[in-house]
């Protein structure tokens, strides 16, 4: 699987991947601040390609600011997961657009559910619910290289906040156990570096959470 990863340009941004099989896809769009630099970004990653789709992480305004300016530019259609509803509704007590001084999007979104399979061609990215740190984050995991985008969920060395709208404790605690029976390779996170042992990231989120000595 090829992967580009688009670090954040300033501090209100998530990281941007773009998968290149025989289809493409992008995985979260970053914040409205930084949309033209991720465009662009993206573009020269597609080298010329069309972008098939984008899909999101979860509904928090550094991740899906960015989405208008992507839907516009390559005219790609938008999945999330449960967090679909809240993103196509602009709810900004779920995206928290106004704590990013981001301007509400109205945005189509196709949902995804727990076990559907995204097959780009080369990588097939299943679609794993990862509530926590929102209801209906997900992680996306590729059956064939067993590498994951965990969104906000997991961190190379971190765990998803619980205490925003939407996000609960014992959730997370269920989705670290679901992601900890999964042989995790390379970790592609919503914030911060990468890593290749996954499964060493989902131990240190368990431990942070309590869950683990
Ligand atoms: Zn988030």
């Amino acid at each position: 699987m090829a992967v580009c990863m688009i670090p954040p340009s300033y501090v209100f941004g998530s990281n941007v991947f773009v998968i290149l099989g025989n289809k493409t896809a992008a995985i979260d769009a970053g914040s409205e601040g930084n949309s033209s630099y991720t465009v662009s970004r993206i573009r020269d990653a597609l080298g010329g390609r069309p972008l098939d789709m984008l899909i999101l992480t979860h509904a928090h305004y550094d991740h899906i600011g960015g989405v208008p300016a992507v839907v516009s530019e390559f005219g790609c259609t938008v999945y999330a997961g449960k967090d679909a509803r809240a993103i196509a509704d602009a709810d900004s007590s779920i995206t928290l657009c106004g704590d990013f001084d981001g301007t509400p999007v109205q945005i189509e979104v196709e949902e995804l559910a727990d076990g559907d399979v995204i097959d780009l061609g080369g990588c097939r990215l299943r679609v794993i619910d990862a509530p926590g740190h929102t209801a209906g984050g997900i992680c996306l995991y590729d059956e064939t290289s067993l590498d994951m985008f965990s969104g906000d969920t997991v961190f190379e060395k971190g765990v998803g906040r619980t205490d925003l709208p939407t996000g609960s404790h014992a959730d997370m605690v269920r989705s670290l156990r679901g992601l900890a029976n999964l042989q995790i390779n390379r970790l592609y996170p919503g914030h911060g570096d990468c890593c290749d042992d996954g499964n060493a990231s989902v131990r240190y989120a368990m431990r942070i959470m309590g869950m683990e000595k």
